[in-house]
């Protein structure tokens, strides 16, 4: 039996702005925004529903508002309609592999770190961002 534990508070303020992949298996970003609508972080991924696919490109929540389990929040939103998906995700930092363990516990996910990714999610062009990158 698998215990659930009872999520962290969570800043009722941060707002998530969700813009849906514009191809298949593009790019998607969930922005988080605190109450004046500043850009906190954002969760940009990528998801192929013929393959089965998925792939985290970058997770970054900003400093003053890390550890509030946003990056959690934010992941759980991401991945709660894909669980059964393969995700992969971008070489992790070692704040990112802590933070990945965690959350494959928790969601059952694999979060398996610079694996291949289907040819879709591949050929989708690239964004860079910067800026609290856990990835
Ligand atoms: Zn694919």
């Amino acid at each position: 039996m698998k215990l659930r534990r009872p999520p962290p508070p969570c800043p009722q303020a941060v707002t998530y702005r969700f813009a849906p992949a514009a191809v298949a298996a593009g790019r998607q970003v969930i922005t988080l925004l605190d109450s004046k609508g500043r850009d906190i972080g954002h969760l940009d991924y990528q998801v192929c529903h013929p393959c089965g696919a998925a792939h985290i490109n970058t997770i970054a929540i900003a400093g003053p508002w890390q550890g509030m389990g946003l990056g959690r929040e934010v992941l759980h939103r991401a991945t709660d309609s894909w669980s059964a998906y393969a995700w992969t995700t971008s070489r992790q930092s070692a704040d990112g592999r802590k933070f990945f363990a965690t959350m494959a516990e928790e969601t059952g996910v694999e979060f398996v770190p610079g694996a291949g990714v289907c040819p879709h999610i591949t050929a989708s062009p690239r964004v860079s961002r910067s800026g609290g990158a856990l990835l």
